[in-house]
């Protein structure tokens, strides 16, 4: 194989190698069918067979249990920004038919760009009043900025909201809740009741299988893109709680927004996830993926591994902050272990260190055009070598270059 670039780009991102290697046969000969997987009916007892065997490793990895479904669908997670909220009017529409749309409330807790497009489409749907249970700008350095996951006193959720809805990582500035109970940047599961089946939605596009999802089973939908950790974009993986699953039909007939019908959970839960053409090749890498990650000893080792990467470019950061080379965007305690944002300071330095990236085979650095500086994935398939290169090109940047203080 001709050498490859270290790619730390923000999504789509790095495969394993030898997962893409093993693609290449899938895709002109599938299970011995003879037919290429881009070539065979999605109705085949093998690509059924297959798609069958991705969802248990799914179940396995995540340690998901009968009471959620999983679903495959297309859309991204943007189309999961209008899904979410009409699935779940539905469900509060047959269990609340009475309510008007103002008392009918659905809790956004916002953090970041994608939360707050999520909740953009919320309001834009209609039928339900949009409550901002907290919007983390209010904390940060300037009160217009996402820098930092707010402590739970700056939450208020409402009274049997329809959803409440957050996103565990968002990428644009780096923001995340982490996976510790009452640590500064975790979600406050502990402000929600007990023994309720929760409306709880979690996006989990930018941090899914990096590590397990705490508090996986309170939740009534999980979502993720594949494109960052598992697969090539194109397929949706939906985690749903059974009794989110309605006849949003019945709940039409009450009032409810139609939902489009590939947008139900019921047209795909019904269907297994095969009422039209599912993105066939993306569900085909994405079970090559999961079998990899199984084989490495499956979310324990990734969280090992998140972890130990993550940390290992956090230090280099402070070095060079202490060096005064390098700015972290985001506030100490909130920040992303799967994109990792800097600026890098002093006249011309960030086209310099981003050239010096790129002659060492390292791509993908660039910072999200809203916010610029440098951006630093370290999804799944980025290995820890391949960090550790990154790391000492930091440490050397950093030690070669001075900025001048005022
Ligand atoms: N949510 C988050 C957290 C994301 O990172 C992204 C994409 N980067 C999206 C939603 C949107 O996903 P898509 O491009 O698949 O619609």
């Amino acid at each position: 194989m001709e050498s490859r670039a270290i790619n730390f780009g923000a999504g789509p991102s790095a495969l394993p190698a030898s997962v893409l290697q093993e693609a290449t046969k899938g895709l002109l000969n599938f299970k011995g069918t003879g037919m290429g997987i881009a070539e065979i009916s999605h109705r085949s007892k093998e690509f059924t067979a297959y798609l069958q065997s991705v969802e248990q490793n799914i179940r396995k990895l995540l340690d998901i249990q009968p009471t959620h479904s999983i679903l495959f669908t297309q859309g991204g997670g943007s189309a999961q920004f209008s899904a979410v909220v009409l699935n779940m009017l539905a469900r509060h529409r047959l269990l609340h038919p009475q309510l008007t749309d103002e008392d009918r409330v659905l809790d956004y807790v916002v953090t970041g760009s994608w939360s707050k497009k999520a909740a953009e489409e919320a309001r834009r749907m209609g039928g339900s009043t949009v409550n901002i249970a907290a919007d983390s700008r209010k904390y940060s350095k300037d009160q217009k900025s996402f820098d930092n996951i707010p402590t739970a006193d700056a939450y208020s959720f409402s009274n049997d909201p329809a959803l409440i809805y957050y996103c565990a990582n968002e990428t644009v500035d780096g923001v995340e809740f982490s996976a510790e109970e009452n640590s500064p940047a975790s979600f406050p599961f502990q402000l929600l009741p007990r023994n309720a089946l929760l409306p709880l939605v979690g996006d989990y596009s930018s941090s899914f299988m990096s590590r397990p999802i705490p508090h996986l089973s309170d939740h009534a939908i999980i979502y993720a893109g594949a494109q960052k950790n598992v697969g090539p974009a194109g397929l949706t993986i939906l985690i749903v709680r059974n009794d989110c699953i309605v006849d949003v039909d019945a709940a039409a007939r009450l009032g409810a927004i139609p939902v489009p019908i590939c947008l139900s959970y019921k047209t795909l839960a019904d269907h297994n996830s095969l009422y039209n053409t599912p993105p066939v090749l993306s569900i085909y890498i994405t079970g090559l993926v999961l079998e990899y990650m199984l084989q490495l000893g499956g979310l324990d080792y990734y969280a090992g591994l998140t972890n130990r990467k993550s940390k290992k470019v956090y230090d280099v950061l402070k070095y060079g902050e202490n060096k005064g080379i390098f700015k972290g965007k985001v506030k100490e305690g909130s920040g992303s272990q799967m994109n990792i944002v800097f600026d890098v300071l002093g006249e011309g330095l960030l086209a310099k260190f981003i050239a010096g990236a790129e002659e060492r085979g390292m791509k993908g650095l660039k910072g999200h055009r809203s916010v610029g500086g440098i951006r630093v994935s370290i999804y799944n398939a980025v290995t820890e070598e391949e960090t550790d290169l990154l790391i000492s090109y930091m440490e050397q940047f950093a030690g070669q270059h001075k900025v001048d203080k005022e």
